[in-house]
């Protein structure tokens, strides 16, 4: 009795101090959103001490001695066992964030912090410049630090699992070797067979004609109410480049931009946050203020936004009940039948840049960058080698060559974040999302019928109830073995492609 009682007071204690350190790490993040979307130019310097401040505090306290004492007591088998699902939870995943805070040698971070400041003026100058030269030295140092936090946080295998586990927990290069190879080996010929098919759909279209912004953010608004997001535990605003976050699971922050010019891209980047921001409303109320309450990881994260912008947002029985509703609100559309506009927003292309790839060939961009950041962390690759092997593989899964710096190996912002072993998380997100719609369609009744005549809300209440509402309770591996009857698996990815390109193109397999 003594025993239970003690443990009880200590976890409260425990939840206490949990708490607080999510209220530090909630402020944070919308004084970042804050910064994104409101704040006046003149207020950044302020903003980054203010910013500064509040993580060394939450830092703090999540290596204080009060921390390591209640872990110490809490870990304790004989404790741990009796502990409800959630606390032993909560002691899992803080005590996982406590085991990296300290090991993490706190020079290690402050040089990180700095190096990627410089890195990020030496980027934008280089990218300018076309010139991946001048972005070489604070590359070197960069990659020499992530090796050095690797070996800091410990590893078995490959430094670069190290890493991995940072944006996806427990994610290892054995996991990930398979998986690229299985996608290389069928997109490479779906990608050939669209190509070879001799069919360029006709996107004109999307780009002609003035499409107001208020107009689009109206629809997009719609269809987000459509999908379910909850504007009054939400909201949607404008920002340079969309994201989602927020405080709680009651106060998730959604932004877009609009071009004008383009009638489609600005619903589809609404459409993507919105999958991310339903995921963070559709966690269990009970998980505010705590470490759980934020989506299991970055790949389960990208599987909810990818599927509202592809599995739903790319699909014909979506455009089946909003394309009429599209027309109406741009008389600009009114010729365009919705196969032409089914066929322009699906058009596979190799191009470039990542970030305006299509659903073909986007993991190949993917499956490059984790070659080149795989070799770089190994110590299999040097820095200087990178712009001839980024032209190499470009021409050898896309079939172009990069004219520049800028359209190779200087067009995304991650590695000059510091940011290694962050990109495999898109095609993770890709590959989930595929695996729960198929399992979502034998589960949901009807389910791309009700999309067919506009009917979200099944899509949604199936996500919230097998996904969203754990939280981090469950890691990703336990959700998909739990959601779909087995570990991850590409073939559904592959399978989906295929269906629809195939039908698109008129290929077969
Ligand atoms: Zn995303």
């Amino acid at each position: 009795m003594q025993t239970s009682m003690t443990t009880q007071a200590s976890v409260q204690a425990f939840q206490a101090l949990v708490n607080e350190i999510h209220d530090l790490n909630a402020t944070q993040s919308l004084l970042g959103w804050d910064l994104e979307v409101m704040m006046p130019a003149k207020g950044a310097p302020l903003r980054a001490k203010q910013l500064a401040t509040l993580a060394k505090f939450s830092h703090n306290l999540m290596t204080s001695n009060e921390m390591q004492e209640h872990l110490r007591n809490l870990r304790q088998p004989g404790v741990y066992d009796r502990l409800d699902t959630m606390s032993q939870a909560l002691v899992r995943e803080v005590g996982r964030a406590y085991d990296k805070s300290v090991k993490t040698p706190i020079e290690l971070l402050q040089e990180m912090v700095e190096t990627t400041a410089e890195a990020h003026n030496s980027w934008v100058t280089a990218r300018a410049n076309k010139q991946f030269k001048q972005f070489e030295p604070v590359l070197r140092k960069i990659i020499s630090l992530n090796q050095r936090l690797a070996d800091a946080l410990g590893y078995e295998d490959s430094p670069y699992n190290a890493l991995l586990d940072e944006y996806e927990p427990g994610l290892t290069v054995k996991q990930l070797d398979p998986l690229f190879a299985k996608l290389k080996s069928e997109l490479l010929p779906l990608l050939k067979g669209i190509q070879n098919s001799g069919y360029v759909p006709d996107t004109e279209f999307l780009k002609k004609g003035f499409f107001p912004k208020e107009k689009q953010l109206a629809f997009a608004e719609m269809v987000l109410r459509d999908m379910g997001f909850d504007f009054e535990s939400g909201r949607l605003d404008l920002s340079a480049h969309p994201f989602s976050s927020g405080s709680s699971t009651h106060d998730v922050r959604l932004t877009t931009r609009v071009d004008e010019h383009d009638v489609f891209s600005a619903l589809s980047s609404s459409m993507h946050e919105g999958g991310h921001g339903m995921y963070e409303q559709g966690i269990s109320p009970a998980l505010n203020r705590t470490l759980l309450a934020e989506g299991t990881s970055l790949g389960i994260h990208e599987s909810q936004s990818r599927m509202w912008e592809n599995q739903v947002g790319r699909s014909k029985a979506f455009w089946q009940a909003y394309f009429p509703k599209l027309q109406e609100t741009f008389p600009e559309l009114a010729q365009v039948t919705l196969d032409q506009f089914y066929h322009a927003i699906n058009r596979v292309q190799s191009s470039f840049i990542r970030v305006e790839s299509d659903e073909v060939t986007y993991n190949l961009h993917i499956l490059l960058r984790y070659e080149l950041e795989k070799a770089l962390i190994e110590g299999q690759m040097k820095v200087d080698e990178v712009p001839e092997a980024w032209s190499a593989k470009m021409q050898e899964y896309l079939g172009i060559t990069p004219a520049n710096d800028a359209e190779g190996a200087l067009q995304d912002i991650h590695w000059s974040h510091g940011s290694f072993g962050y990109f495999p998380t898109y095609t993770l997100g890709n590959l989930y999302s595929a695996q729960f719609f198929n399992t979502a369609k034998k589960q949901v009744p009807n389910l791309e019928k009700s999309i067919s005549q506009g009917q979200l809300l099944p899509l949604k209440s199936w996500l919230n109830q097998e996904i969203h509402v754990v939280g981090k309770m469950e890691n990703a591996e336990t959700i998909v073995q739990r959601v779909t009857g087995e570990p991850l698996n590409a073939t559904y990815f592959v399978d989906y492609l295929w269906g629809k390109y195939g039908e698109i193109f008129s290929i077969k397999r």
